[in-house]
């Protein structure tokens, strides 16, 4: 059975249907079409050849009584879907000749699409490469997440200061998805639970329904496409009639507001415990309505649950969706009438869960007075899940209800048959720290998952100028199968080749200082290193660490400014959750040195910094293809995998970094000599906060960095607010957790070495191609077909 590669569309054929679009779906006509128009019939045009290689796929799995995987996550920050589509196709030529046809530019049409940010950063991210990977490799899946009306917030800068303003995505009409109202489930919350001729009952005091919304995800070439399924929140009783006809007119539509509250925001931030009730009501509606779901569509084809792991396979992205183990338990027992251990034994079987964090207070835990209160029945499950794991495994001394707390982590792992980490480094140290005890009871259930990206967006999409120079050589073999990006190799032995890879770098640096002097006003020099950190702000991140790098850096040109210095400009990127303070003042601090280095008339030639606003999959697609280096430098230990430091390897960035997270597996696999390595190791790291004043030991043994601190104390950088950044100081001098004042003189260190190694053109262009030629490990298609093989247990449909 092979699945027919979707027959290719003309460039006239794709006009008419845009044509048609406009005029029968939009009602609009050509002479009167804004952008919006054109993208909407563009996107709906592309859709309709999405659509039917999905039908395809769910028929096909349909018939084959396949093991579908269903992936729960908080996050899916999918980003534009119009090119991703179009470039999976293959249409881009005929796409690009339609509009052409029609006299519309291309990229002002893909431009104009929003970017949906319904996710924080890498695990929202790294959520939407595998629902990418998954369709490309034929496996059958849903992702199911929330419908969030507001995604992450759009980030904007007044004086330095990071301002945040709701993100409005769905104002427009979103081409993407199909409203499925006949998918709609209850979802309670509260209310009592009874016990009654032993069968247990939860009724739940308050309602609120779940909708479905769908969007096709299309893999490469077309050849399969699952489904990303996000619920939104819709009042049981969406209108409050007798309080309507008393004239009170609030109050007739708070039932409505309430409910759709609930898929009304993203928690902006994915690294602190949200000790919020909404919270939680989230991740129960996006649970308890997947589990919905998979239920009725097991039961539409089987009518065995002793099958239930045979066909079902649930990832639990993080803690957030973990209260799948006890829903799942509550309606296999009290719902289907199967026994405690039985519904326990098969929840486990289907359930696995990826861990994305090490951080304390990163690990999700409830009040039990809350939980309690919005779960009651789910509370008393969680009593008995972890009684039962107690009676089995009578030896351990942990549980998953301590301090009148309900531990996620732990019930996530008590509730999995698998726990996957995901880098090397990083499943290591889930043995030895959070999971250590349970580690020990289950040997077998701890992972290791590296995350990947998808080659699509990040390499073949964002690149075109190396995708093409790379299928020139080797052939496009490499799209989905990008260990072959190996066969580079030999021709990076060629003068001529390299060059060719340096122009097609020298071309994106080109575009990104044209779009950045026509977006932001910025003038930069092209052929300056391009050295980037875009990420989350975080301490843990360390972008002080390179903050305070270009500083001195900074003071060093000043001191001679007529010597033989490497021209940079340093770019940042990224946001701070709004109520983490010290991150938002890292990006005032940011924003402050940006304003003086770039006055400094003495320097300019050499030395540049930027900070640009709103950072989100757009500008990522943007940034890496252009960037010369990769600021990878979190304190070793504490970033659990990333991704951006595989997507600029691949395009062709040197990382300056960490041994920390994928750091260790990008460096093994393009070479220790294609890497520029600093820092202390996790080891090093936990020994070195043992230290007594070790920020003031180091600050005390590099003059340096004393320089550089005392210019920020001294109000250098904020001469109307001389104290303005004391405290960021203060805290570098003294607690210094994340060893940031510890490693400077490392990075230091390093930092000059990719100045010399910069200053050899040949060089630097022979490094930059092996970590292209060498990073084919890291695609996501790798990750998934390990999860399916050590975790799922799922098959691909597609043969050939
Ligand atoms: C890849 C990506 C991330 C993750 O970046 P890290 O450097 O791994 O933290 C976050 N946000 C966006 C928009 C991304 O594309």
């Amino acid at each position: 059975m092979n699945i027919a590669t979707p027959p290719r569309t003309t460039a006239d054929a794709f006009r008419d249907d845009i044509l048609r679009h406009l005029t029968y779906e939009i009602g609009t006509d050509p002479s009167h079409a804004q952008v919006q128009d054109w993208r909407l019939a563009l996107s709906f045009a592309v859709r309709d050849r999405i659509v039917d290689s999905w039908f395809a796929a769910t028929r096909k799995t349909y018939e084959a009584g396949a093991k579908r995987v269903y992936y729960l996550s908080m996050e899916f920050l999918i980003g534009r879907l119009l090119e991703d589509g179009i470039v999976n196709l293959r249409l881009l030529d005929e796409a690009r000749g339609a509009l052409s046809q029609l006299g519309v530019d291309f990229d002002t049409v893909l431009s104009d699409e929003p970017d949906a940010a319904l996710g924080n950063g890498g695990l929202g991210r790294l959520a939407a490469c595998f629902l990418e990977s998954l369709s490309t490799l034929g496996c059958p899946a849903y992702g199911y997440g929330i419908r969030y009306e507001h995604g992450l917030f759009r980030q904007s800068f007044e004086g330095g200061r990071q301002m945040e303003a709701p993100e409005t995505w769905l104002l427009q009409r979103h081409a993407w998805e199909f409203e499925r109202p006949e998918a709609s489930y209850p979802i309670g919350f509260g209310g009592s639970v009874e016990t009654k001729g032993g069968t247990t009952v939860w009724t739940p005091s308050e309602c609120v329904f779940a909708e479905a919304f769908d969007t096709p995800i299309v893999g490469w070439q077309g050849r399969w496409a699952n489904t990303l399924r996000l619920w939104s929140a819709k009042a049981a009783n969406p209108f409050d009639l007798s309080s309507f006809n008393r004239g009170a007119f609030a109050e007739a539509a708070q039932p409505e507001a309430l409910a759709r509250t609930i898929s009304r925001v993203l928690y902006p931030d994915d690294t602190t415990e949200q000790g919020k009730e909404l919270r939680l009501k989230q991740e129960f509606f996006l649970t308890a309505a997947a589990l919905r779901d998979i239920l009725r569509r097991f039961d539409s084809e089987h009518d065995d649950l002793g099958k239930l792991p045979a066909k079902v396979a649930i990832q639990l992205n993080d803690t957030h969706p973990a209260i799948a183990g006890p829903e799942l338990v509550r309606i296999l027992h009290d719902e289907r009438g199967m026994s405690f251990e039985d519904a326990m034994a098969t929840a486990t079987a289907c359930l696995s869960y990826t861990n994305h964090t090490l951080l304390p207070e990163a690990l999700e835990s409830w009040g039990e007075g809350l939980f309690g209160r919005l779960l009651p029945r789910h509370l008393q499950i969680v009593d008995r899940i972890d009684s039962a794991h107690a009676k089995a495994n009578p030896s351990r001394s942990l549980s998953v209800r301590a301090d009148h707390q309900v531990k996620m982590g732990e019930l996530s792992f008590v509730m999995a048959h698998k726990v996957n980490g995901v880098s090397a480094l990083h499943t290591g140290l889930m043995k030895e720290t959070v999971f250590e005890e349970l580690h020990r009871l289950h040997p077998d259930r701890i992972v290791n998952q590296t995350n990947g990206v998808t080659p699509r967006r990040w390499l073949l999409s964002c690149n075109p100028r190396l995708s093409g120079l790379i299928t020139e050589t080797i052939g496009e073999g490499w799209v989905d199968d990008l260990e072959r990006l190996k066969e580079l190799e030999p021709s990076i032995e060629d003068a001529g080749w390299r060059q060719r890879y340096a122009d097609a770098k020298r071309g994106n640096k080109a575009d990104l200082a044209a779009w950045m002097a026509e977006a932001h006003g910025l003038t930069v020099d092209p052929d300056a290193m391009f050295d980037v950190q875009i990420k989350r702000l975080h301490e843990y991140k360390r972008q002080h660490l390179n903050i305070l790098e270009a500083i001195a850096l900074w003071q060093e040109i000043k001191d001679a400014p007529s010597g033989n210095h490497v021209p940079r400009v340093k770019i940042f990127a990224g946001k701070a959750a709004p109520g983490y303070f010290f991150a938002k003042d890292i990006i005032r601090l940011i924003n402050d040195v940006a304003q003086v280095i770039n006055a400094d008339a003495a320097t300019r030639d050499f030395f540049q910094v930027v900070f640009l606003p709103n950072y989100n999959v757009t500008l990522a697609e943007r940034l890496i293809p252009a960037a010369d280096l990769s600021e990878q430098i979190s304190t070793a230990g504490k970033e659990a995998s990333g991704t951006g430091n595989m997507k600029f390897a691949l395009n062709g960035a040197l990382t300056i970094g960490t041994l920390d997270g994928a750091n260790v597996e990008i460096r093994e696999h393009v070479g220790a000599e294609n890497f520029f390595l600093f820092g202390m190791t996790a080891d090093e790291v936990v020994a070195r906060r043992k230290v007594e004043n070790h920020a003031a030991q180091a600050i005390a043994a590099d003059p340096r960095l004393k320089r550089a601190l005392d210019a920020i104390k001294d109000g250098l950088f904020s001469p109307d607010e001389p104290d303005r950044y004391v405290h960021i100081v203060e805290n570098l001098s003294g607690p210094d957790y994340f060893l940031v004042s510890s490693d400077f003189t490392d990075y230091w260190r390093a930092s000059r070495e990719v100045d010399a190694a910069y200053a050899d053109a040949e060089t630097w262009t022979r490094k930059a191609a092996l970590n292209t030629a060498r990073s084919g490990w890291f695609s996501s298609d790798r990750t998934i077909r390990g999860y399916m093989s050590d975790i799922w247990n799922a098959e691909s449909l597609l043969t050939g």
